[in-house]
């Protein structure tokens, strides 16, 4: 909050503003981007826009200036935040996580990178060779993550279909031990594409097989060649032996093969080392346990086979990306950490997630995305709001009751057992029979009718604006999204034929085998079905939140500033757009309500006694409390406090700089 920087760039904490109004939000916010000032403070959140272009401050000057800084003695950055981070886990023994979310291209994976990059920059000042190989191990692993996760979309070059949840482990001496990755991944239908087939460096053609087999480069350009080697080292670096590497790109190829004829089936068995008439038969046949128990062989029409086809091909992408990450996992994993003699073990996890998403065609995978948000949401509201005020209670300070809105009325519609969505869609997906995306809708009309923030097709019959009678929509709290039905059936299933669970179980590549263990059940013993693609999802969500809501949390709030990737162009309507379902000027609201810094009376005494002559070197009044009201009457901030049971509360930071700098100079 310091005025670091001259008022030619604006706030540099949307606190400051005269007054908290959308209006003189985007004012700032804009004048800022165009200064070139791309983060800017709420408090201790940090709003970032893309300014999509390199900017000049993020070198080694830049981290030395902010290491060990407290927020207000520097111009917002990323880095005085994973500085705050890493300090409550230093020095007060915190488990600390930031949260990064906007939508996509709004640059939340560089600021994941930054922060690695700063976390990694300032540990192990000894240059330890063990913590060292750690943390090159940590960093390179991101790198294995991005080019496999990632696919080119239209809105982002380098979208990260998948969010990203990183543990960092920390010893006694705050350097990084090991880590842990948890991916939550989506948009199965587009991992596919051709632009996706391009980023793994491999090119869509039969003759692919040959790269594996005799290791000739099939990359299609310099710089794919240069991001394939830099991918290949850093899968060595962490770790994966030759055989492994191997089988990554075996499968990958697999995935890439166009099965046009026999010759191809002779590919792919080689390839997944399987024998070709088992490849064959699992593409033209299913395996079915009839009534009796009797199992048979049913070919697939050429529809059926298709589609098998490609199933197939998404689910080796899927498993193979989910044992690369179990891999790395097991290689960055803590081993043999004893609290006793290491003292505690602290964590920082970094969240890089999909933020909320508003397309003109709104599927299952937005409706996914848009109810992991609900549940950040919900525990932004949790941890930020409630604990605040909770706090304020509980020390007896005068407190202003702020509105919000409490979105979880909107988490229940989604998630509640028997009567929300992902129940009515999983149900309709367990009903034997020709239950369609549009029986399915009906039901969900019928149960949610009278819920608040769903509408259903019936309520408005006559809505023209769009073939509505597919359609529902949702009142997020970000705004009113129309999601289209069709398809939710089928991308909730799991649809993959078991007969290709057993081909690829039955593989003499072990680790190809070690991806499908599900694959060891004869047709007889299936019979629980698979967890749906939205339960799945829930699941691992309600996982993520009960991780983060044990941690001390600093956010970073990313907003794209332009369709165009634009370095100069600030699109006012997309950015108000963004500060609106990102809740900012919420945000700001209750901050400026609250209180920016909270100590301990004792601790605060303890760090600034030396600054008054009443209280260095020990006080000798009633109680601390008023041992403190001294210290904050002689210099002068008696109006910018508050005194709580145990705590005193600064409202702005700039009264505890004045403090900080006596302090300086007197030691
Ligand atoms: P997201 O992960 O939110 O989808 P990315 O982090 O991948 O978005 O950012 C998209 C693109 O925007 C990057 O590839 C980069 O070109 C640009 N960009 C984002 N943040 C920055 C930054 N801090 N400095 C320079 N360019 C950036
Ligand atoms: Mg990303």
């Amino acid at each position: 909050m310091a005025e670091l920087e001259g008022l030619e760039f604006g706030k540099s904490d949307f606190v400051l503003l005269d007054e908290v109004t959308m209006e003189q939000f985007m004012e700032n916010l804009k004048l800022r981007f165009e200064k070139g000032r791309i983060y800017t403070y709420i408090g201790e959140v940090v709003v970032s826009v893309n300014p999509y272009r390199q900017m000049d401050i993020y070198g080694k000057d830049n981290i030395e200036a902010y290491r060990g800084r407290e927020l207000y003695e520097n111009p917002p950055h990323l880095y005085a935040v994973s500085d705050a981070a890493y300090k409550a886990m230093k020095r007060r023994a915190k488990d600390t996580c930031i949260v990064i979310s906007g939508e996509s291209g709004a640059g939340k994976t560089e600021a994941s990178k930054y922060i690695m990059q700063y976390i990694a920059a300032i540990t192990n000042p000894s240059q330890r060779a063990e913590v060292e190989s750690v943390k090159n191990v940590l960093l390179k692993s991101n790198c294995v993550l991005e080019a496999f996760g990632n696919a080119k979309t239209n809105r982002n070059d380098n979208s990260s279909r998948f969010g990203k949840y990183m543990d960092i482990n920390f010893n006694f001496n705050g350097d990084p031990t090991g880590g842990h990755i948890n991916n939550y991944l989506l948009e199965k239908s587009q991992w596919c594409s051709d632009e996706m087939l391009q980023s793994f460096h491999l090119q869509n053609d039969p003759a692919v097989y040959v790269y594996t087999k005799e290791g000739a480069e099939t990359v299609t350009s310099n710089n794919d060649r240069s991001s394939h080697k830099a991918v290949l080292s850093a899968l060595e670096v962490i770790g994966f032996s030759k055989e492994e590497i191997t089988s990554v790109y075996q499968i990958l190829a697999t995935i890439l093969v166009n099965i046009v004829g026999q010759e191809v089936v002779n590919h792919i068995s080689e390839l997944t080392a399987t024998d070709p008439e088992s490849v064959n038969k699992s593409l033209l046949y299913r395996t079915v346990a009839t009534g009796g128990g009797e199992v048979i062989e049913k070919g697939h029409t050429e529809q059926d086979a298709c589609f098998g086809r490609d199933a197939f091909a998404k689910a080796l992408y899927e498993r193979l990306f989910g044992w690369i990450v179990s891999r790395i996992n097991s290689i960055i994993e803590v081993k043999d950490y004893d609290p006793v003699l290491h003292g505690k073990n602290t964590v920082i996890g970094v969240l890089d997630i999909y933020g909320f998403e508003i397309f003109d065609n709104n599927s299952f995978e937005q409706f996914c995305i848009n109810y992991c948000n609900e549940k950040l949401q919900q525990l932004f509201i949790e941890l930020i709001l409630r604990q605040e005020q909770d706090e304020y209670q509980r020390e007896g300070i005068t407190w202003q009751h702020i509105e919000y809105f409490n979105n979880q009325i909107i988490v229940d519609l989604v998630e509640q057992a028997h009567k929300g969505i992902i129940s009515i869609l999983d149900e309709a997906c367990l009903t034997v029979g020709k239950v369609t995306d549009t029986v399915c809708l009906d039901s969900m009309d019928t149960k949610l009718a009278q819920h608040p923030h769903y509408t259903s097709r019936k309520l408005s019959p006559t809505d023209k604006s769009m073939d509505f009678q597919k359609h529902f929509r949702i009142r997020h709290y970000a705004g009113d999204v129309t999601y289209s039905v069709e398809g939710f059936l089928d991308k909730n299933k799991d649809l993959l034929f078991q007969d290709f669970k057993r081909l690829m179980y039955n593989s003499a590549n072990p680790v190809l085998k070690e991806m499908w263990p599900d694959g060891h059940l004869s047709i007889t013993e299936v019979t629980k079905r698979p967890l749906t693609a939205a339960t799945l999802f829930k699941n691992s969500i309600v996982a993520l939140v009960d991780k983060l809501a044990c941690k001390e949390p600093y956010y970073v709030r990313c907003i794209k500033p332009n369709e165009m990737k634009s370095p100069v162009l600030f699109d006012d309507a997309r950015c108000q757009h963004q500060v609106a379902y990102l809740g900012l000027l919420e945000n700001v609201r209750v901050r400026r309500a609250g209180f920016a810094y909270r100590q301990l009376y004792a601790r605060f005494l303890q760090r600034y006694k030396m600054t008054c002559e009443y209280t260095w070197p020990n006080h000798l009044m009633a109680s601390d409390r008023e041992a403190v009201e001294a210290i904050v009457i002689q210099h002068g901030f008696q109006d910018d406090v508050a005194y709580g049971q145990t705590k005193l509360f600064v409202r702005t930071p700039r009264s505890l700089f004045t403090l900080e700098q006596e302090r300086n100079h007197l030691i």
